[in-house]
């Protein structure tokens, strides 16, 4: 059976959010955004993950879309590394929209403490993968292999319900 697909009425838009949004510290200039996509292009998570796309995010919060902004797992996949800032032929600052949209969604309880402890908890674990796999890039040491092995299977098993 075909799945049913999702409709949007006027009633579901927060025109209210976009305002917000520009009030936040780094979103001043949402508005300034014409789509071109330049953000999206050369992104590292798009390049791993065509759903999460800069300009769509940026659409939807112009179009009052809360809801479906701020409980979605996207907000939370971006790397803050600024590449779509220093592209954007607006100077939108993308990256610090999406600090503030992580901001919004704390503040309005789509996610909950406990998943932003989460979320700081697997950065911080991915920064340790990263470090040892350069080192061992660099020193081909097996113990190292094998300490990384350790973490990643220690980790696996506490993500276990
Ligand atoms: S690069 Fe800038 S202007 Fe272009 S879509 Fe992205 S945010 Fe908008
Ligand atoms: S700051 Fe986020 S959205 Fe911008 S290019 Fe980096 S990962 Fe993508």
């Amino acid at each position: 059976m075909a799945e049913e697909e999702q409709v949007l009425t006027v009633g579901d838009l927060d025109l209210s959010f976009c305002d917000e949004l520009a009030a936040q510290p780094g979103g001043e200039h949402i508005r300034r955004c014409f789509a071109c996509g330049t953000c999206a292009a050369g992104c590292p998570i798009t390049e791993v993950d065509p759903n999460y796309n800069p300009r769509k995010i940026i659409r939807q919060v112009l179009f009052g879309l809360r809801q479906e902004v701020l409980s979605s797992p996207l907000i939370w996949y971006c790397l803050v590394c600024y590449r779509c800032y220093a592209r954007c032929p607006q100077k939108v600052n993308f990256t610090d929209v999406m600090r503030a949209l992580r901001y919004l969604a704390v503040k309005g309880r789509y996610a909950s403490s406990d998943t932003l402890k989460r979320l700081e908890e697997l950065d911080r674990f991915t920064q340790v993968l990263r470090h040892d796999l350069v080192e061992y890039g660099f020193t081909k040491r097996a113990e190292l292999l094998e300490a990384f092995r350790g973490k990643v299977e220690e980790r696996l098993g506490n993500l276990k319900p």
